[in-house]
């Protein structure tokens, strides 16, 4: 089969190969992918791959939607994973028996192996992984937008409803509209009923942002963002901010928010020791918490509503495998709105 390995660091590492068929092991279901998304972590991998404890050469993707090839006998009759059927992979192979996995806190698992990471990954034809990693879909559901959902939509779900959740009528503001968490983030914020706010460094993603709903966007690069956030909620503030953009944005962060307002992070691309600011925390009585992935339970609460048709993953360009290379070009460069995916057929 054809696999998207990375050999060595640096854009010229990952190459397409012909490479076995992956062996599925008793326990596990083996999925003919269609499409797996883009995700920073790959790009961070590809370049860097800093404490993450993986040996080269990997195969790489963080994501994988397909169909089921082959399972365990009696995966069919208990959790429908039979042959033919359609199904995305939740891609942390969880331990199931450490204290966070007991309180099924499955992104905290002291022994979580994650796909493209610490096992072969999604950008390939064939992947195996253990059956309760991977999760039956409807038939009717399109395989491009499973495979972009549960990097991004996944990670956005706990920070926006994890731990305090974001309730309708509230105000959220998303630093850095465009990647795929920052979209995923505006979409769910909507769909729960809260009103949306977005940053970014280009007018038309603004504009594209505000036609999918959000009240209001501000241009970081034009404009003083916790300045224009007050003028755009009476001078009180928003009641969220979801950053994942790090030291760049983080003092706009904590000044754009209400008191007693909470400030979610999710990723550090611009830096990962912005200025703590306690007195603004302790005084305005800030809440600044941390969130990466989702729980299985909380991914079935967002297969649910995806199965529903009322949250459809935006997709910003697909390629096909053996194009990875523009994919991640496109990655890179930042110009994109929603997910990058790769198709497999
Ligand atoms: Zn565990």
């Amino acid at each position: 089969m054809k696999a998207a390995i990375l050999q060595e660091r640096g854009r010229n590492g990952l190459r397409v190969r012909d490479v076995p068929m992956p062996v599925r092991r008793p326990g596990e279901v083996l999925l003919r992918v269609h499409a797996a998304a883009l995700n920073r972590v790959d790009l961070y991998m590809r370049d860097n791959g800093a404490g993450i404890t993986h040996r080269l050469p990997q195969t790489l993707g963080v994501e994988a939607a397909g169909v089921v090839v082959e399972a365990d006998a009696d995966s069919g009759l208990e959790i429908g994973l039979h042959p033919g059927k359609k199904a995305v992979v939740y891609a942390n192979a969880f331990c199931g028996k450490c204290r966070y996995c007991l309180a099924g806190d499955q992104p905290l698992c002291l022994h979580a192996h994650i796909m493209g990471e610490h096992r072969d990954g999604g950008f390939a034809e064939y992947v195996a992984m253990p059956a309760r990693c991977v999760l039956p879909l409807p038939d009717h559901v399109d395989l491009v937008e499973a495979g972009a959902l549960l990097a991004a939509y996944l990670t956005a779900w706990r920070m926006l409803f994890g731990k305090r959740a974001l309730r309708p009528g509230e105000t959220v503001l998303i630093a850095g509209v465009g990647g795929g968490v920052a979209v995923a983030c505006l979409q769910l914020a909507l769909h729960a009923g809260a009103r949306v706010l977005v940053t970014s460094s280009s007018d038309d993603k603004l504009a594209r942002a505000q036609a999918m709903g959000a009240s209001g966007g501000v241009n970081y690069r034009r404009e003083k963002v916790a300045k224009r956030v007050l003028e755009m909620t009476s001078g009180e503030g928003v009641d969220m901010v979801i950053d994942s953009s790090g030291a760049a944005s983080w003092d706009d962060s904590l000044r754009s928010l209400r008191r007693g307002g909470r400030l979610v992070t999710c990723g550090a691309t611009t830096g990962s020791n912005p200025p703590a600011d306690l007195q603004r925390i302790f005084i305005r009585q800030l809440e600044v918490y941390g969130s990466t992935g989702g729980s299985v339970a909380e991914c079935h609460q967002l297969l649910a509503l995806f199965a529903s048709g009322a949250i459809r993953p935006v997709i910003d360009r697909r390629f096909v495998l053996d194009d990875i290379g523009a994919a991640f070009d496109q990655l890179e460069h930042g110009n994109q709105f929603g997910k990058v995916v790769v198709t497999m057929a």
